[in-house]
């Protein structure tokens, strides 16, 4: 039993938990981090690391060593409306370039975290956690079950639970919600052969993939992730196959030209998306949720990383405190929850509004159309990306009125 008493206990070693393990051991702490995968492995994902994510990577001191494998830096936006429109939004603010992000595919991204955690935490791959150990209501460790089918108990002061959409950790803390109009599912494809990118994130909402948006996300100048994601309640209600709106949107009269030399590679994976509009329970007594785990996925933009780096980050500072005191208590964990959604609650607002008003294809039309002539609205639509107060415009009437005129 001794050996198996840690500080902190991290299930999963996605970007959520391998970034959360390492800053706890940064700052000291025995942390054991748990994953069922060997890594390098695959995460079904757009691959698109965006500016929050950014800045966590900055905080790890992994920068450099992703700068290092050349991954393609973002240069900008491409959105295109469904009566045909298409706008570039250059990632610039007020004359100065917005850390727009990269592309990168997980297996690359996930195992530089996975691996710089793996330099300073205790870590069990190919191991599946199976159930959480709770004493008196407070969980207080983990059943594991390792790739021989031998399993074992470990035990911490607290459980963080990383371990992605369908946690276990999440389950048996009695925190997993399944509302269809707080999910969404999503394919992707890697093909190579595709004409006309050039470093720009490019989001189509044409009318095969409404009221979902189909993506290509360049992972140099001629390969690209590409897929199609959609709200589960209306996946459910039009009886949609992801797979086929996929090879729809590819063979679609806008796309055909560009995908004409395309070719697949691999093979389409399909996944599902908790998004932070639910605002689910995210702790309990002995434990904590991030990333997916807690249902943090940006209701808009589908991104996860960024808010899952972010949750590790805000969880790392409160346990890590709590731990230095000598226990981990609810009001802990509870605090780690308040503090989670007083840093990413607006941005989470902001996207819920934008999921909402831009699920109207005329709305969709109005606005990419004046974007695509206006100066105007371009540089609001940059400002929104790049800065929070520019954000709190979307929940404003005389914005959209401005907009109608412009
Ligand atoms: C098709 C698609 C496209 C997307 N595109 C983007 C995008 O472009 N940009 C973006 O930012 N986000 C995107 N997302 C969302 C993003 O993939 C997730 O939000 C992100 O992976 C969350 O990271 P995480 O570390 O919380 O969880 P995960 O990356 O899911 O990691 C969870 C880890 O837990 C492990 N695990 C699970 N269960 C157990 C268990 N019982 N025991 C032990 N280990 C376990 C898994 O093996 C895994 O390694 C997309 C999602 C999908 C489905």
């Amino acid at each position: 039993m001794e050996g198996n008493v840690y500080e902190a206990i991290v299930v999963g070693a996605g970007p959520s938990g391998s970034s959360c393990a390492m800053l706890l051991a940064r700052k000291g702490f025995k942390v054991l981090l748990i994953d069922k995968e060997d890594f390098p492995r695959d995460k079904p994902c757009g691959d698109a690391v965006g500016g929050k994510a950014l800045s966590v990577l900055a905080e790890l001191g992994l920068e450099a060593q992703l700068s290092k494998k050349g991954f393609l830096r973002s240069s900008g936006l491409i959105f295109s409306s469904p009566d045909g429109n298409e706008v570039e939004i250059p990632l610039l603010f007020e004359g100065k370039e917005i850390s727009g992000g990269f592309v990168c595919r997980r297996s690359d991204f996930d195992d530089i975290v996975f691996q710089n955690a793996k330099k300073m935490c205790k870590t069990l791959e190919s191991t599946e956690v199976v159930g959480v150990i709770f004493d008196a209501g407070r969980a207080i460790g983990v059943k594991a079950k390792g790739a021989s089918g031998s399993e074992g108990n470990y035990y911490a002061k607290v459980v963080i639970g990383a371990d992605g959409v369908n946690s276990v950790v999440a389950r048996k803390g009695g925190c997993l919600v399944a509302d269809p109009k707080h999910y969404a599912s999503a394919v992707r494809a890697y093909y190579s052969g595709i004409r006309g990118l050039r470093g720009n994130i490019e989001v189509h909402f044409i009318p095969e993939s409404m009221p979902g948006y189909f993506w290509i996300f360049p992972l140099s100048k001629s390969e690209a992730n590409v897929g199609v994601g959609m709200l589960l309640s209306e996946i459910a209600k039009k009886k949609v196959n992801l797979h086929k709106v996929l090879e729809q949107c590819v063979k679609s009269k806008k796309f055909e030209g560009r995908f004409a030399s395309a070719k697949l590679e691999g093979t389409v994976k399909g996944w599902s998306l908790p998004l932070a509009s639910s605002r689910r329970k995210c702790a309990g007594s002995g434990f904590v949720l991030l990333g997916d785990a807690a249902s943090l996925v940006d209701p808009f933009s589908g991104e996860g990383i960024g808010n899952g780096m972010k949750s590790a980050v805000i969880a790392a500072e409160i346990i890590g405190a709590a731990l230095k005191r000598g226990e981990v208590t609810l009001a802990d964990c509870q605090e780690y929850e308040r503090e989670l959604w007083r840093e990413i609650g607006s941005d989470v607002d902001y996207s819920y509004t934008m999921q909402k008003v831009l699920s109207h294809g005329w709305m969709l039309n109005i606005a990419i159309g004046k974007a695509k002539k206006s100066v105007w609205l371009r540089n609001e639509l940059a400002g929104m990306i790049a800065s929070r107060e520019a954000k709190k415009k979307a929940r404003d009437p005389l914005f959209y009125l401005r907009m109608l005129l412009a």
